[in-house]
């Protein structure tokens, strides 16, 4: 591993496609069929820091009481609201003003994405509790529906975007039977207030209105409304009409597909986010231009990424080669938004996983789980929620530019954000529940291994019932464990993602080594599989360095498999190449590294706590 690897060089090579077989449908002759995501019910996770973060969104979701979710409707709509009103963003003030107030940013903008994440997590854990508690809030919820909710809302797209996807996972995953019914009344009276197509953040499309009226996210709109229309067949067409309706083609999707990088300047999460529209628009449209924008704006998002895998200091993308986000690292503290931006990353990887094959797609996905979104401090009952990740590590260049931050010094360290209710709180429980989902795929045939995560997999191939149990502690160690049940001895193929950084991956089965050739970043293991059949897999995990851009290769930061490791130093830290890729494991997840003024301790972001940590080193020869 190259110590000044270009970027731009590890995103090339391996854009091999593998054609899906025999169930190739018409509009995806190209790569075959998108693989099938497995269902949320079909995998037992059992990493305890998967599950404490599942425990933490879950209880906070069930202690809110119905009053206070519903609070905002009923006032918007002109309806007594009884109840405890919980504040931050999440509160209704008429006399809202965005220069002055925090609290009644965006009332209720997180009820779908809670109702949404309590019907994943029921079809997760089948607890009826979690159920009983959609299929209410939805009942409720019924009862407010107004288009004055629509038309006193600055965000009434981004509103009905989430209300729209907390119906359909309350529909497919917990069995609500009302909720199309719902979703019809909610449609017919958002759409008078809706823009009518999709309008860029920051353009003016309501007259007399002031900023805050233009931050809406109309162009995130398609993604679920595409989904929706999936799911409801025929019915479905007038979501599909307006998904189409909705794709920001003019400014966005023409101009990526094209291979114009668009994206400088650009709000980070909500177009990003919007990616994902792109995505569907190919998934369920069928369109292959809506795909190459999707595929070509992930790479120029790779391009302008940390090493984390996160993006879009201060909320914004970057023009490439304009050097501000290696600026950011002595300027911002706010790097990446983690909880919303990790749930539009993880979406995109998923998809662009299932559509082009390739494990690149899913080493990203991997870096930002492990990066990011599973070191967030827990949601607090009080609102109170992790929203930017800080990877300050350089002094200021500029003594004079002071800034109230510096007093803080050099080095980041984690905190919450001084709002409350804020978005991120409604993408925490999503992204958290979709760990279930990500780690496996399926095609008739062939079974895809993600995310080496401790769990077990369930799933059929025609008549027979097969369980795959995943073991191991990766990536506190390289070897991961696969070992099989089946109802009867049955042919498939397993294919298991190789991360591009696994130099000198092995692979035994059944205690006897299998050469591993690896193809878009998978390797294949075809055979007639009986029970107790055991795969190994060796991903070897050396030091290595991630420099964050080609103009200052100084600047770098640790790498071990797919974690970032973190320097637990308040001042810059200058150390030699040599010290940095021979780093010594001093314990079991954590490090030791020989720098400049000595030893310093270093470990993954799951692991630093409160403590002030350097994500970029300057590294010296
Ligand atoms: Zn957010």
């Amino acid at each position: 591993m190259s110590f000044k690897i270009s970027r731009r060089g590890l995103l090339q090579g391996g854009a091999a496609i593998v054609v899906g077989g025999a169930l190739q449908r018409a509009g995806f002759a190209a790569v075959g069929a998108p693989l099938e995501e497995v269902g949320y019910g079909q995998v037992t996770l059992k990493s305890a820091m998967h599950l404490a973060q599942y425990e933490n969104v879950r209880s906070i979701l069930m202690g809110l009481s119905d009053d206070s979710l519903l609070m905002p409707f009923r006032k918007m709509a002109g309806q007594d609201a009884p109840g405890e009103d919980i504040g931050g963003w999440y509160q209704y003030r008429a006399d809202y003003d965005y220069k002055k107030d925090d609290a009644g940013l965006a009332p209720s903008a997180t009820f779908g994405q809670w109702v949404s994440a309590l019907s994943r997590m029921y079809a997760i854990s089948g607890d009826p509790a979690l159920q009983q508690r959609a299929l209410g809030l939805n009942h409720l919820y019924a009862k407010t529906i107004a288009t004055q909710y629509y038309a006193k809302n600055r965000f009434p797209a981004y509103c009905f975007d989430k209300l729209v996807c907390g119906l359909m996972d309350a529909h497919r995953l917990a069995g609500d039977a009302d909720a199309p019914a719902i979703l019809e009344q909610t449609h017919k009276a958002a759409l008078p207030e809706l823009p009518g197509r999709a309008i860029d953040r920051e353009a003016i499309w309501r007259q007399g209105k002031d900023v805050s009226w233009t931050w809406d996210e109309s162009y995130t709109l398609p993604e679920n409304l595409y989904l929706v229309s999936a799911q409801m067949g025929a019915e479905g067409h007038v979501y599909r009409e307006m998904a189409d309706h909705y794709l920001d083609d003019a400014t966005y999707f023409d101009p990526l597909a094209r291979g114009e990088n668009v994206l400088g300047g650009k709000h980070a999460y909500s177009y990003v986010n919007a990616l994902c529209s792109a995505m569907q628009a190919y998934i369920t449209g069928g369109s292959e231009k809506h795909l190459q924008a999707a595929k070509n704006g992930f790479d120029m998002l790779l391009a302008q990424s940390f090493a984390t895998g996160g993006w879009g200091p201060d909320e914004l993308l970057r023009k490439p080669g304009s050097g501000e986000v290696f600026a950011s690292l002595a300027k911002s503290r706010n790097s990446f938004e983690t909880p919303c931006g990790s749930y539009a990353h993880m979406k995109l990887t998923r998809y662009l996983l299932r559509c082009t094959r390739d494990g690149r797609y899913g080493d990203s996905m991997e870096r930002v789980m492990y990066n990011t979104v599973l070191g967030a401090m827990p949601l607090q009952p009080d609102g109170h929620a992790f929203y930017y990740a800080d990877y300050h590590s350089r002094a200021q260049v500029d003594p004079a530019a002071n800034s109230p931050e510096e007093a803080l010094g050099c080095g980041g360290k984690r905190a919450y954000s001084s709002h409350r209710w804020p978005c991120c709180s409604g993408s925490l429980p999503q992204v958290v529940a979709d760990y279930w989902i990500n780690g496996y795929f399926h095609e008739p045939g062939a079974v895809w291994v993600n995310l080496y995560l401790p769990s077990t997999l369930r799933w059929r191939e025609g008549s027979t019932s097969i369980e795959m149990e995943q073991e191991g502690t990766y990536p506190e160690t390289p070897e991961v464990r696969l070992r099989m049940k089946t109802s009867q001895p049955i042919s498939f193929s397993l294919k298991l993602r190789i991360p591009a950084w696994a130099e000198g991956a092995t692979l035994q089965v059944n205690g006897r080594p299998v050469p591993l050739r690896v193809v878009s970043g998978f390797a294949t293991v075809q055979r007639r599989w009986k029970t107790g059949d055991t795969v190994k897999l060796q991903l070897p995990m050396r030091p290595r360095l991630e420099v964050l851009d080609e103009a200052h290769p100084e600047t770098a930061a640790v790498m071990v498999g797919p974690r970032v490791l973190f320097a637990l130093a308040s001042d810059q830290v200058v150390t030699s190449r040599n010290h940095a890729l021979n780093l010594q494991q001093s314990g079991l997840g954590e490090w030791m590294l020989q720098s400049a003024s000595g030893p310093i301790r270093m470990v993954p972001f799951t692991a630093v706590g409160s403590q002030v940590y350097s994500t970029y080193l300057q590294v010296v020869d």
